[in-house]
């Protein structure tokens, strides 16, 4: 098999030793004599690989006795209207939700809130085109809102977060974690919601992990769908219906692998490395350019310019060539992104980092 780097921003790259061992037991799981995909979800062996996926998990995240872990359907997408018809009954109605507007996928979560509460923009980076976040003393907080909304790592602008917000008063702070969740150590104890789409740094797309603080599990509006409802799904074990049993599968085996690589600590101290040896190739002169705030860079994804942008599909099928793939940037913002996720080997970001020096004739 040929050697590639696959920089896609999700689906995006698995751990290889993940795909092997599904690979090899995709025709019979542990002596049953089943493939994971086909069995029962209400069955003793989906159960176990159920069980130890949430435990794992919890474990890598550190996750407190008192939240719950929701295996969910819907996407990240689906996350912007299931979590505020979850939670806006927390206040009387019409109830408000605080945002910071950070890049693109934020904007999405803000206009879907729209449908269930009035939304205050607490802050927002568009003046500089998202390439950086308000400081949070300029944040505009309402006193009473049902929560506060943030993205902690902009998948397309290439803006992260890396500290805890301060909230007013119990306000819970519900956060969009898609593209970082289990990339960096978190403080899950400081945030009443954190939910990821399973697709960039978990496992295959179709699963969505939710993480809910118990006392957050019952203020659902009347209107929430009751396979969606908080307090149903937790109650059933999220399998309140059939749950997306390969995608959690999947993940479990991720959380395995990523236990016996040293855990959350280890990819971090990997992924901060990753992300220096780029950010140098990039900056090192103005070849390239990448205009987030230094403060606010992405350690998971690096948007990036070429100076001269007609050189931009040179650059693609060079890269191509040398089978280092989808580099191309986001359609809404042009230009190249690198998506270095957890899966990606720092020889993969050396590989890239090697290319971008010999393509500026460096
Ligand atoms: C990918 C992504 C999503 C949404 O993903 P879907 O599963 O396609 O709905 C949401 N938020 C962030 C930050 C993402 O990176």
């Amino acid at each position: 098999m040929t050697q590639v780097y696959n920089f896609s921003a999700g689906p995006a790259v698995l751990p290889k030793e993940v795909l092997r061992q599904a690979a090899d037991e995709m025709l019979d799981w542990h002596g049953s004599g089943m493939s994971v995909m086909e069995m029962s979800h209400r069955g003793p062996e989906f159960i176990s690989i159920a069980k130890q996926a949430e435990a794992d998990f919890r474990e890598l995240l550190g996750v407190p006795d008192n939240y719950k872990v929701l295996f969910l359907q819907g996407g990240g997408l689906g996350q912007n209207a299931i979590i505020p018809m979850n939670m806006v009954g927390r206040k009387p109605q019409p109830a408000t939700i605080d945002f910071v507007h950070t890049g693109s996928w934020s904007g999405k979560s803000i206009k879907e809130a729209k449908r269930y509460a009035n939304v205050n923009v607490a802050a927002s980076g568009e003046a500089s085109r998202f390439t950086t976040v308000p400081p949070q003393e300029t944040w505009q907080l309402s006193a009473d809102a049902a929560y506060l909304h943030l993205c902690t790592n902009e998948t397309i602008d290439g803006v992260e977060i890396g500290y805890v917000p301060t909230v007013q008063g119990d306000t819970p702070l519900v956060v969009d974690m898609s593209s970082h969740i289990l990339s960096r150590q978190v403080d899950v104890s400081k945030y009443g919601v954190i939910f990821a789409g399973a697709q960039k740094n978990i496992g295959p797309a179709g699963l969505t992990i939710t993480i809910v603080r118990e006392d957050l599990l019952d203020h659902a509006l009347p209107i929430c769908p009751g396979v969606f409802n908080w307090r149903a799904v937790a109650e059933a074990e999220s399998m309140l219906n059939t749950p997306p049993t390969y995608g959690i599968y999947i993940a479990g085996l991720v959380f395995a692998h990523l236990k016996k690589q040293g855990g959350v600590a280890e990819m971090e101290r990997r992924n901060i490395e990753k992300a220096r040896l780029l950010y140098a190739a990039l900056d090192a002169d103005d070849f390239y350019q990448n205009r987030v705030a230094p403060e606010y860079r992405s350690r998971m994804n690096v948007p990036f310019y070429l100076r001269d942008e007609s050189l931009n599909e040179q650059f693609l099928a060079g890269a191509k060539a040398r089978g280092l793939l989808q580099l191309k940037g986001h359609k809404s913002v042009g230009g190249m992104r690198a998506s270095i996720y957890n899966a990606m080997p720092i020889e993969g970001v050396q590989a890239l980092v090697d290319y971008l020096n010999e393509f500026a004739g460096r």
